[in-house]
């Protein structure tokens, strides 16, 4: 059987004289030594990159999606190439401000935006709301009555398109609680209503039809789709959303951000639509840039079943395959290149039968209790939908560099798990 497929890894990923894999020239099995297990390792270079490639495959402007993976230093890292940050709650708004991200460069979503953090937008003065809802533009025109303030915003359209994704990741079909439905002339009416509102100044059109979508076709589509509506509001923009795949395991490709922005601009030339093209990627700009490293524990061989293999994090640190069933590949940090002809279920330490972090892995037979496993493609969406479940301390976060390794989140803390327990104060 067959080694880890090499586009999954880093950019920055080379194998050593022994066969270890290293990332921006750090050891994964020293970071492990350093840092303990399981740790997050984001290749800094790697995230640069990307955020390059959007910006010059999205000239007129491009947003991340701080969901995918949001900390200090990812938000300035993505702002100091050049990006805009999406927030879609009060708490992503707070970290990207707390990173000194000026509030002109964010771009405010949700289905639910309380009174709260619509007062939490404009205080921070967030370039771009983005309205999803008719009773959403009630509360911003009461909220800015309030404040004396005025905001520029883009009305979330639903164009009722099937992107081929999971079902919990397809945002744009007609039966979703996100976005004003294009039909029936329920956006039009929306336009008319914003435009009413002297406090409000509309700059464009928004669509995101889901997330890990691998055909650039679909993106097309909804460009077709919201061709002649946004052509006949005349709006200064359209925002097409994030939503482009990744490939996570051997057999997977995905087009590139590149490719992603050219059919995009394309399908926009052929409808004649003139509003700049804004998008808003999120997993691939980090979900490649990143390793989880764990360390094996209990290895149990059921005869004629499969044989597990335990490790010391889980679904705290990667939710995907219990709530997607997402697929993910595993390698042995010590020898990347090993042909991997031993089947094994990769499971986390939770009391739960659905805690799996690879389904159908494949390890070096020599695997042995106490090595260090590495998960790649593990930069999206795991640190942020992490989880204390069992009372699990979630993982640092790494970013190396040119052979440093940089701490920018550190392990969650035993204490910190009771950091909001009042319990204490009454023993
Ligand atoms: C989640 C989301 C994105 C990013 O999606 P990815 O699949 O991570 O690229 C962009 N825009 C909106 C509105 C989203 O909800």
């Amino acid at each position: 059987m067959s080694a880890l497929p090499w586009h999954l890894l880093p950019d920055n990923s080379t194998v050593d004289r022994d066969g270890s894999l290293s990332i921006a020239g750090c050891v994964l099995t020293d970071l492990a030594a350093e840092f303990g297990t399981p740790l997050f390792v984001y290749d800094e270079a790697h995230l640069r990159t990307r955020c390059r490639e959007a910006v010059a495959a999205f000239p007129d402007g491009v947003a991340y999606a701080t969901k995918a993976f949001l900390c200090i230093a990812m938000a300035r890292l993505a702002h100091e190439e050049g990006m805009a940050l999406d927030v879609a709650t009060g708490g992503e708004l707070h970290v990207a401000r707390m990173a000194g991200v000026p509030g002109e460069r964010l771009v405010f979503h949700g289905n639910n935006k309380s009174t709260t953090e619509l007062k939490a937008a404009v205080e921070a003065g967030v370039g771009t709301i983005v309205i999803d809802s008719m009773g959403e533009i009630d509360r911003l025109e009461s909220v800015l009555e309030g404040a004396g303030k005025t905001a520029r915003v883009m009305i979330r359209v639903n164009p009722g398109i099937e992107a081929h994704t999971h079902d919990f990741l397809r945002t744009g079909a007609a039966d979703s609680k996100f976005g004003i439905t294009l039909a029936d002339g329920l956006a039009a009416s929306a336009v008319r209503r914003v435009r009413s509102v002297p406090s409000l100044e509309l700059v464009g059109i928004h669509a995101h039809v889901g997330s890990q979508v691998f055909d650039v076709a679909s993106f097309s589509k909804t460009v077709e789709v919201l061709a002649a509506f946004v052509t006949s509001i005349e709006v200064p923009a359209l925002s097409i959303g994030g939503g482009l795949g990744v490939p996570y395991v051997e057999g997977e490709e995905a087009p590139t951000i590149t490719d992603w922005g050219a059919a995009i601009r394309s399908a926009v030339a052929a409808t004649g639509i003139e509003a700049r093209v804004h998008a808003e990627p999120g997993r691939a700009i980090v979900a490649q840039g990143a390793v989880t490293l764990y360390t094996t524990g209990t290895i149990k061989e059921i005869p004629g079943v499969r044989t597990y293999v335990s490790v010391d994090g889980g679904m705290s640190d990667n939710p995907r395959p219990v709530l997607y069933g997402s697929g993910y590949e595993v390698f042995l940090a010590r020898a990347v290149t090993a042909d991997r002809d031993r089947p094994v279920r990769l499971v986390g330490k939770h009391c739960e039968s659905g805690d799996v972090i690879v389904w159908e892995g494949k390890v070096p037979a020599d695997l042995e209790v106490g090595d260090i496993v590495a998960t790649p493609v593990t930069g999206a969406y795991g640190h942020t939908m992490g989880s204390n479940y069992n009372m699990v301390p979630r993982p640092p976060v790494v970013f190396v560099n040119d052979g440093d390794a940089r701490q920018v989140v550190r392990r969650e803390t035993h204490d910190d798990l009771l950091a909001r327990d009042l319990g204490m104060d009454r023993v």
